[in-house]
């Protein structure tokens, strides 16, 4: 009888937990999240959880937490950058194995990585040209795991691509000006975005983001920032900007701020957050080469 009582408690709990007809969908970092509360707009019942903490940053690191697991293992799906971002994935294929993974990088083509541990650069959404590509994947894999609400994913997925083209369009238009000049940015994240702009990434600050550099590393990236006639020194809202400003300080190069769009508000973000971070960006961009408004 106290047997069950206990499983009667225990299916009570169950139910409780996981309410009927919710959907889960599960993301792995801030950029993906935004694409799919994008794609996901308006679709009752379906909760969009992202894994890492939104002041995350990129995911290079990261490491699954339980609490991480245990989101996973309620997912109906998980959708990934992939392209290496998520060094983790083997654990999730692992553990759960029967966990739809949708991989926003398929048929992107991958840039290599210079600095980082990974054999190409996973900063692939930073080019919106990519974003499309990655969004129209990330529809794919949510249609497949939730074909009831294929019709309005399908919908949001059209009205999203059609933004994010014209938001590359936008971008080339802005950029067109600064074609072919160079940048040094903090950490390896902006390749993607200097090959669909048409600038060049002349040298990157650190090698690993969070690490501080030795006197000696310091000392080489001042003698190169000279060479390259000082460009301007972009850092990252996620980091400190402590050796940018020493090398500004010795070079007299212009400091100035470019985000990867990895980290945001947790809740109320505006859907159109990353087409807003792109265009800030952009004028960023006009205004450390000193044509901006
Ligand atoms: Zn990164």
């Amino acid at each position: 009888m106290r047997f069950l009582k206990t499983l009667t408690a225990l299916l009570l709990l169950l139910a409780l937990a996981v309410p009927a007809g919710a959907e889960t969908v599960v993301t792995s970092f801030y950029p993906v999240w935004i694409f799919a509360l994008n794609l996901c707009d308006g679709l009752e019942g379906v909760e969009v959880r992202n894994l890492a903490a939104p002041e995350t940053g990129c995911l290079h690191d990261y490491q699954l937490s339980a609490g991480d697991m245990r989101a996973l293992a309620q997912a109906d799906v998980f959708l990934i950058n992939g392209a290496e971002m998520e060094s983790y994935l083997t654990h999730v294929f692992d553990a759960l194995p029967d966990l739809p993974v949708a991989d926003a990088s398929l048929g992107v083509k991958l840039l290599p990585s210079e600095t980082g541990e990974t054999t190409h650069n996973p900063h692939i959404w930073l080019d919106a040209e990519n974003a499309v590509v990655m969004v129209n994947n990330l529809a794919e894999g949510l249609m497949a795991a939730l074909p009831d609400r294929a019709e309005a994913i399908a919908a949001n997925r059209d009205a999203y691509t059609a933004r994010l083209t014209a938001l590359d369009g936008e971008l080339k238009e802005t950029l067109a000006p600064v074609a072919g000049r160079k940048i040094v940015t903090f950490h390896e994240a902006f390749p993607y975005f200097a090959a669909a702009y048409g600038l060049e990434v002349a040298a990157v600050i650190a090698k690993e983001p969070g690490d501080a550099l030795s006197p000696r590393e310091l000392a080489e990236l001042i003698a190169t920032v000279r060479d390259l006639d000082c460009p301007p020194l972009f850092t990252e809202p996620q980091y400190a900007d402590t050796a940018a400003r020493t090398v500004a300080d010795e070079t007299g190069a212009g400091v100035w701020q470019l985000d990867p769009c990895v980290t945001g508000p947790a809740d109320q973000v505006p859907l159109t957050f990353y087409e807003d971070v792109m265009r800030r960006n952009a004028e960023t961009l006009l205004q450390a080469f000193g044509l901006g408004e």
